[in-house]
């Protein structure tokens, strides 16, 4: 039922021009991940080129990295999560989509939130974040990120935490205390502590030491 409603939604996403972004696209990029088994959605920013080849969100350098840090605080990505993006069209050049192209494509990401109905939401970066909750000029994702906060959605209310986005961890290999690297850890496991605490997946990860595996990266 969640796969038929999605294809949907898809289908309209996959001729949209609702935007200038729709000229530059190669392939739009909906969603990754299992919609019927997800109970977390994790939206990040925009595609990028990697993304927009393939048409499937986080598989460049970040995606990988996002991998291995969900991976090691026991969230699968097939199985967990459903992935989206702020807009569903790659911005040129990388830059982050405007607010119009935002506005234009929340259509598609309140859609994609309303048929799975999440049991939590991750804002995974700047971008996302301001999506969703307005900060005032004291605040930033330093500081907002770890926390659990609520946010609407078409009048639902959704349980949901921001956290780093793996591009920004990528130029930040630290993994001392208090190094984005040793947050990102400490806010997956909060994430997969209070919204999962009954899945254990068996996935054979007792070859993944975090911080020689992440520092390949
Ligand atoms: S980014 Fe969204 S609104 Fe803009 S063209 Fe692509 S699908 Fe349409």
């Amino acid at each position: 039922m969640k796969n038929n409603c999605l294809e949907i939604v898809r289908q309209k996403c996959e001729n949209c021009n609702g935007c200038a972004l729709a000229s530059t696209r190669n392939n739009i990029v909906f969603s990754d991940g299992n919609a019927s088994t997800a109970r977390i959605v994790l939206i990040g920013e925009a595609p990028g080129e990697m993304e927009d080849e393939t048409g499937r969100p986080f598989v460049g350098r970040a995606g990988q990295l996002l991998t291995q840090f969900l991976t090691e605080a026991g969230i699968s990505r097939d199985e967990d999560l459903y992935i989206i993006n702020t807009v569903k069209c790659r911005p040129p050049e990388n830059r982050v989509p405007t607010d119009e192209e935002k506005m234009a494509c929340r259509k598609f990401l309140n859609a994609q939130i309303d048929i799975i109905k999440p049991d939590a939401i991750i804002l995974c970066g700047a971008t996302a974040l301001k999506s969703f909750v307005t900060l005032d000029k004291k605040q930033t994702i330093s500081k907002v990120r770890g926390q659990w906060m609520t946010v609407t959605v078409d009048g639902v209310d959704y349980k949901a935490m921001t956290i780093f986005h793996p591009s920004y961890l990528l130029r930040n290999h630290s993994m001392d205390e208090g190094s984005p690297r040793r947050l990102m850890q400490q806010d997956l496991k909060n994430i997969k502590d209070t919204i999962l605490p009954d899945v254990n997946h068996t996935q054979s990860n007792n070859n993944l030491v975090f911080g020689t595996l992440t520092a390949k990266v």
